[in-house]
């Protein structure tokens, strides 16, 4: 078996790895990288532009991510951070377009405004109370709100087009929010990588096997898939970015931190409609609510996309079962990700989220009538026939134990390291690819703490201005780094 030895391995070409790949390679370009990706482009799975919403998460118009607590009181906390995490992720594309590292921006990224609309009376007076808590902070200045069914008809045209005239309805829009080919933005970014005499990708490899050596690095089997042939990698760093992918090899790693993570998988489903005579009438993301049950990444939303340079309308997504933890995966996935360190959790799980099961199993019953009766909540004179549906990606929601030892699901991300530093890996899907350089950044605070200290912090703030600074807490950074984004992302109008 041949070996090859490098500074840092990326286990997986999605979002994730494209975007710590571009960030190590700019931080230390003597870095030796590798990228292993098992099949055979790199962002064909959850990143892909089709496996995807396409939301460039930023709390404007997801209404999970501003729950009502049990004093009725609308929480705005996790969409201010989600927000000015996705203020991060712009910087760092900004930059990157700016030095001619990634293409003009309309090939990955569309101004779309994005829209919250619901109603009934209980619905509107939240979303009313949502709208005067967030436009109160700097982030979410620029949010409008309405009630006017005249309005609302001028943001969104087809939502309102024949809906009952009695029904109480409200709506905000913020207008400078972005649809994203996260597919085609990590594809850029390998693509620029690639150019590096210093970075080597590798597709139809898949990694296997995993040994922590006594020098602290890694021996990582990698087989290509084509021959069957396998070689080994060395690796000061490894980091795991397989999206669903990213448990097992967690779990194969063996590292302490491992123990009692569990996955949970749900695919998605899209309605997809390319008719231009209906796309061309919508022109914005529009969020609801989720269905008593659902999981929070379930909240239908009627989305103008443009992916590949083709534009579409997405509705759903609607959630299903599967047993894969990748789109491309096998149906032995969840059966294998079963261990004695997270049984346990797993059976929790399985037992105490009767609801979301129930949901599930709705779903997947659910046929083309169903679903186009769901869409047409959202739009009330669609066509059936207008209508196909489409496999999205899939996602594996992490298990792990709560502070009393019992298994709970989580809907977010987590980042799992290695407490020598010199592995981590990324698990979940949500808020997902908006994020995704918030999420890296953290991988590089946690596993590279003295080359941080040493000078990557201040290369960090050379692309990332914010970096180190409180976009919650200082309205002038914001404007000022707001501005700049917009502008070079071609956001504002
Ligand atoms: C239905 C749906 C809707 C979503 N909507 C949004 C949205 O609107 N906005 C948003 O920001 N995010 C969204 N997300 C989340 C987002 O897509 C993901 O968070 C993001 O794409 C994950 O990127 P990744 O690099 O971690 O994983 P992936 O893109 O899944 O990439 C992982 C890669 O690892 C490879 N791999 C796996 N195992 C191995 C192995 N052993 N060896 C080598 N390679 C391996 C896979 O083939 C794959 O290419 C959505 C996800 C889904 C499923």
């Amino acid at each position: 078996m041949t070996t090859q030895k490098v500074d840092v391995l990326l286990v997986g070409g999605g979002a994730m790895s494209a975007t710590l790949g571009t960030l190590l390679r700019r931080l230390d370009p003597s870095l030796k990288i590798t990228l292993v990706e098992r099949l055979d482009h790199v962002a064909h799975e959850s990143t892909d532009g089709w496996n995807n919403a396409g939301t460039g998460h930023a709390g404007y118009c997801e209404l999970n991510y501003t729950p009502t607590n049990d004093d009725g009181e609308v929480e705005i906390d996790r969409a201010l951070s989600i927000n000015a995490n996705f203020e991060i992720s712009l910087q760092l594309w900004s930059y990157l377009v700016k030095e001619g590292a990634l293409p003009e921006p309309d090939q990955f990224i569309h101004p779309t405004p994005h829209l919250s609309f619901v109603w009934g009376e209980d619905n509107v007076s939240f979303l009313r109370q949502r709208y005067e808590k967030l436009s109160a902070h700097h982030l979410f200045k620029e949010m409008e709100y309405s009630e006017d069914p005249a309005v609302l008809a001028q943001w969104m045209p087809l939502v309102m087009k024949d809906r009952n005239p009695d029904e109480k309805v409200a709506a905000t829009r913020v207008a400078h929010g972005a649809d994203v080919d996260f597919g085609s933005l990590a594809r850029n970014m390998v693509r620029n990588l690639e150019q590096h005499e210093n970075f080597t990708l590798k597709l139809n490899h898949e990694v296997d096997d995993f040994d922590h050596a006594k020098d602290g690095s890694w021996h990582v089997r990698v087989k290509d898939r084509k021959s069957g042939k396998s070689h080994t990698v060395h690796a000061d760093f490894v980091f795991l970015g397989a999206g669903g992918g990213a448990l097992p090899l967690l779990q194969e790693s063996g590292i302490d931190e491992a123990a009692g993570y569990g996955g949970f998988p749900v695919s998605g489903q899209w309605l997809v409609c390319k008719d231009p005579a209906v796309v061309s009438q919508h022109h914005a993301k529009v969020y609801g609510k989720a269905a008593i049950g659902a999981p929070p990444m379930s909240v239908p939303h009627l989305d103008t996309r443009m992916i590949n340079g083709e534009p579409a309308l997405l509705f759903g997504p609607f959630a299903g079962f599967t047993t894969k933890f990748l789109k491309k995966g096998s149906k032995l996935d969840l059966l294998k990700s079963v261990s004695i360190s997270n049984l346990m959790p797993m059976m929790d799980v399985g037992i105490n989220n009767m609801e979301l099961t129930k949901y599930l199993i709705s779903e997947v019953r659910q046929s083309h009538k169903d679903r186009v009766a769901t869409l047409r909540d959202y739009f009330p004179a669609c066509q059936d026939k207008n209508w196909d549906l489409a496999q999205a990606g899939q996602r594996v929601q992490i298990i792990k134990k709560d502070a009393q030892g019992r298994g709970k699901l989580e809907f977010g991300t987590e980042l799992v390291a290695a407490k020598d530093s010199s592995l981590a890996a990324l698990l979940g899907a949500s808020p997902g690819a908006s994020v995704a350089v918030q999420a890296m950044i953290e991988v590089l605070e946690r596993c590279f703490k003295e080359k941080m200290a040493s000078g990557w912090a201040d290369k960090l703030n050379e692309m990332i201005p914010s970096y180190g600074k409180s976009l919650k807490t200082d309205p002038e950074l914001l404007a000022e780094v707001r501005s700049y984004t917009l502008s070079t992302l071609k956001l504002a109008k």
